[in-house]
């Protein structure tokens, strides 16, 4: 072995030198020149410098600031904005969509539960794992309802002990948080939510049969739609809860109870939740297109196109109304529902609550990727600025799914960010006019991609 040395010395040398000459900035993206909106909710900052490796964000300072190393791939971003990756916090994702997320500027997805538990996380699997194109993928896994479930594919609970059972089946096959329904009354909460801390899941609730305090107080890290609100602040809340019984009837009292609510008991409500430390996902998205979902020019917007004809979940809007037996009454009721709505969104913004963006696609009139920039613009009509809006869509979704390294562009964090033609803050119709996508530092140009889907 001795006589092997010199040779292997002259070898290492060799590799030396090689590795001397390469230069410094070997695989690195360098965008230059534009502003920068870095997640946070802090200004932005002009003429910024990006320097991209390996599918990290290795510095971001500004032009000038710092050299572009030597071999980088310089890009100039002169006269554009780049934000964060948004994330969608509230998803129901499907296997056609995911493309469509990252053509829309969705780097990732909080998947609520549509599907099976098996199938949700195979689809995660693949999209994180990059055999499939798509966003970072979070899943809750099938829902977790009470009995019957609202849904075939949700798990309906009886008893504690299939409450805790029902936890542990979506633990051991690794979701990643819990989603619970409707039908979960408290007495199904409790041992549910102490499961749930014993294997550190963070729960998602789409509450009816709970009210949203009761709820938040008992531990769940997120109050997905606002619902269990309009419980919450009722002064008789015996009909809402009971009407939850059956999924449509809830709906349909809930949504219209909105509109009973006073000012000051939504404001007393939000300040009551953000003490609790709750998350709000309001999908002000959703109740938008369920006021409106009697207008057919929504199935015909910009940005439908995306959907596929046999995406029924998007475009059944037929069937539910057929279902529901939505009228003419409902839909009024539904309208003057909306601004209690945004009241409530602006106080518990103001009490310091955490709200975070999500779009409650693929249902129906909810597309995927699309429906999240019109949850920002809804949120800014609601009384957010621009800014907040964006941070809702970015670093507030990162911090819900406890992801430090997502939602915010700076050194270490990961490459996943978007350019825009325009300047967001200046009018926010401009997240929606996306030059290219950057997915774990890899750029991807919308326009390409459409052109995949569109054979
Ligand atoms: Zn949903």
């Amino acid at each position: 072995m001795k006589g092997l040395r010199p040779p292997g010395r002259l070898f290492a040398a060799f590799v030396f030198l090689v590795a001397a000459c390469r230069p410094a900035g070997d695989g690195v993206i360098a965008l230059a020149g534009a502003t920068l909106i870095d997640g946070s909710g802090r200004e932005p900052v002009k003429d910024a410098l990006i320097l991209v490796k390996g599918g990290h964000i290795e510095a971001v300072a500004r032009v000038n600031e710092i050299n572009v190393p030597r071999g980088a791939r310089e890009i100039s971003l002169i006269g554009k904005t780049v934000i964060p990756g948004l994330i969608d916090a509230h998803a129901h994702i499907e296997r056609w969509a995911v493309e469509r997320y990252v053509a829309w500027g969705v780097t990732t997805v909080r998947d609520l539960g549509a599907m099976t538990t098996d199938s949700a996380i195979a689809l995660r699997n693949d999209c994180n794992l990059g055999s499939v194109l798509g966003p970072r993928v979070f899943t809750a896994g099938a829902m977790i309802d009470g009995v019957p479930p609202t849904y075939p594919t949700a798990t309906g609970v009886a008893t504690g002990s299939d409450a805790r059972r029902a936890v542990d089946q979506r633990a051991v096959v690794g979701a990643d948080l819990l989603k619970i329904y409707t039908k979960i009354t408290p007495p199904l909460l409790a041992p549910l939510m102490d499961e749930a801390a014993t294997l550190r899941l963070p729960v998602a609730a789409h509450l009816g049969k709970t009210d949203a305090v009761t709820a938040a107080k008992a531990g769940v890290a997120s109050l997905e739609h606002m619902a269990g609100v309009v419980q919450a602040a009722a002064l008789n809340p015996a009909p809402y809860l009971s009407a939850h019984d059956r999924f449509l009837a809830g709906w349909t009292l809930e949504e219209s109870g909105w509109a009973s609510l006073d000012s000051t008991t939504v404001a007393r409500v939000a300040r009551a939740l953000v003490a609790t430390h709750v998350a709000v996902v309001p999908t002000l998205v959703l109740h938008e297109m369920l006021a409106r979902l009697d207008n057919p020019t929504l199935l015909l917007r910009p940005g439908m196109e995306d959907v596929p004809t046999s995406a029924a979940s998007v475009r059944d809007v037929a069937g539910l109304l057929q279902r529901t037996r939505w009228r003419a009454p409902e839909f009024q009721a539904f309208r003057r529902a909306r601004p209690r709505q945004d009241q409530f969104v602006r106080e518990f913004k103001r009490a310091g609550g955490l709200i975070a963006a999500g779009s409650d696609a693929a249902n129906q009139l909810l597309v995927p990727g699309l429906s999240l920039h019109e949850e920002i613009g809804l949120l800014v009509a609601a009384g957010f600025t621009p800014l907040e809006a964006i941070t809702a869509a970015t670093r507030k979704g990162a911090q819900l799914l406890h992801a430090d390294s997502l939602g915010l562009l700076g050194a270490g964090k990961v490459a996943d960010l978007v350019v825009l033609d325009g300047d967001p803050l200046r009018g926010i119709l401009a997240t929606r006019r996306i030059a290219w996508v950057m997915l774990r530092g890899r750029l991807i140009q919308p326009d390409s991609l459409r052109k995949t889907w569109a054979k």
